[in-house]
C-alpha cells in the first residue's frame, strides 16, 4: 500500500556550489577518507570499482559532514540555543558529534529499538537522547514540539540544503581523487546522499551514470522517481536500518529527478553476502546499509563491465553481536 503526497516546488535547492563551499568548511575536520580498490571485486564484476570507504569517516558514516557543515552555518545565537534532530542513528551521532566539536548543545530523538551501538555512541558525544517508538510516533512531529518548546532548531537528516551540500563533498573528493566515472551508484534513505552525490558528479564528470540503490523492502524512492511524485510506504522491514525511510525529501527529490538515471533494489540476501565480501577480501566492517552501492554492483543489478564505477560505502556502524551473526549466517 502507498500514498501519493505533493511535492511542494522548493526556493532553496543547493546546487554544486554549495558543496564546493561545504567542502572548504569540512576540510580541517572531516577526515578525507580513502579510496579502495579490489581486484576479487573487479574480477567478480568485469568493471574497474573504486570503494569511497565512508565507514572510516569521524563517528563511523558520510553523515558527519553534512551535519557539521549545518550546524557550522548557524549563527551565533542560534548555535548557543542548540539544535534537535531525529535519526535512526548515523545522522544523530554525526549531530552529537560535530555539535561537540563546535560546542552546539544537541537534543537527538532516536527510535526505541535504534541498535544499542548508536545510541550509546550519540550519548558518548554529548547528545541528549529522547526516544520515541517508530511504528507509532512521528519523529518529525517531536521534533518540531521540541524546537518550538526549546528554541533548538531542527537540523533534518536529509531535507536540509546545507545537509546535502556537505553529503556530497564525498562523492567530489572521490572523482578528484580518481577521475572521471562512467556510473556512480549511491545508497538511499531520504536521498541527502544521492542528491549531494550526484551534485558533484554531474558537474566533475558529465556523462557519469548515477544510480540509486535501495532496498528491496523499501523501495519508495524507487517508486517516487518512476511515477514523478513523492511515494510513502509503510516502514519497510530490511536489515538495512539506514534505508528505513518511508519517504525521500522535499528537496533531494528533485534534485535526484534531473540529475540520476536510474533507482534499484537489492535484496538483504545480498546485502549480508556484501558485508561478509567486505570483511574477507577487503578486511573492512561495514553496517548493512552501508553495503547497499556495493551490493547492486557485486550482484549484477547494476552491470559494470568495463565501466569506471565509484561505489559510496556510506557507513560502518554495526552492532559487534549483529555483524558477528551476519558473519556467521
Ligand atoms: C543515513 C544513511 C544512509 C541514507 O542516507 P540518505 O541521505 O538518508 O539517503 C545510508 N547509509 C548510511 C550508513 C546512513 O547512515
Amino acid at each position: 500500500m502507498s500514498v501519493q503526497i505533493q511535492t511542494q516546488p522548493s526556493s532553496s535547492l543547493p546546487t554544486y556550489d554549495d558543496v564546493i563551499t561545504a567542502a572548504w568548511r569540512i576540510a580541517d575536520v572531516a577526515h578525507r577518507t580513502p579510496v579502495l580498490t579490489s581486484r576479487t571485486a573487479d574480477a567478480r564484476t568485469d568493471g574497474k570499482l573504486f570503494f569511497k570507504a565512508e565507514n572510516l569517516q569521524r563517528g563511523g558514516a558520510f553523515k558527519f559532514r553534512g551535519a557539521y557543515n549545518a550546524i557550522a552555518r548557524l549563527s551565533e545565537e542560534a548555535k548557543k540555543r542548540g539544535v534537535v534532530a531525529f535519526s535512526s542513528g548515523n545522522h544523530a551521532q554525526a549531530i552529537a558529534y560535530a555539535g561537540q566539536l563546535q560546542n552546539v548543545p544537541t537534543v537527538i530523538i532516536m527510535p526505541k529499538d535504534a541498535p544499542a551501538t548508536k545510541v550509546a555512541a550519540t550519548r558518548g558525544y554529548g547528545g541528549e537522547v529522547v526516544s520515541y517508538d517508530r511504528y507509532t510516533e512521528d519523529r518529525e512531529e517531536i521534533g518540531r514540539r521540541l524546537s518550538a518548546e526549546r528554541g533548538l532548531t531542527l537540523i533534518p537528516p536529509y531535507d536540509h540544503e546545507d545537509v546535502i551540500a556537505g553529503q556530497g563533498t564525498a562523492a567530489k573528493e572521490l572523482i578528484e581523487e580518481v577521475g572521471p566515472l562512467d556510473m556512480l551508484l549511491v545508497c538511499v534513505g531520504g536521498g541527502g546522499l544521492l542528491a549531494g552525490s550526484a551534485l558533484a558528479a554531474h558537474a566533475l564528470s558529465p556523462g557519469c551514470r548515477i544510480y540509486g540503490v535501495e532496498p528491496e523492502a523499501g523501495n519508495d524512492a524507487q517508486q517516487s522517481f518512476r511515477s514523478g511524485s513523492i511515494v510513502r510506504i509503510p516502514v519497510p522491514v530490511t536489515i538495512a536500518d539506514g534505508a528505513q525511510t518511508t519517504y525521500i525529501g522535499q528537496k533531494t527529490f528533485p534534485i535526484i529527478r534531473a540529475l540520476v538515471s536510474d533507482m534499484v533494489t537489492v535484496t538483504d540476501e545480498m546485502l549480508v553476502d556484501t558485508m561478509r565480501f567486505f570483511a574477507e577480501r577487503m578486511k573492512i566492517v561495514v553496517e548493512p546499509t552501508g553495503c547497499l552501492a556495493a551490493a547492486a554492483a557485486l550482484h549484477g543489478i547494476v552491470p559494470c563491465k568495463g565501466r569506471r564505477v565509484g561505489i559510496i560505502v556510506s557507513g560502518g556502524n554495526v552492532d559487534p553481536k549483529a555483524f558477528a551473526g551476519f558473519l556467521a549466517g
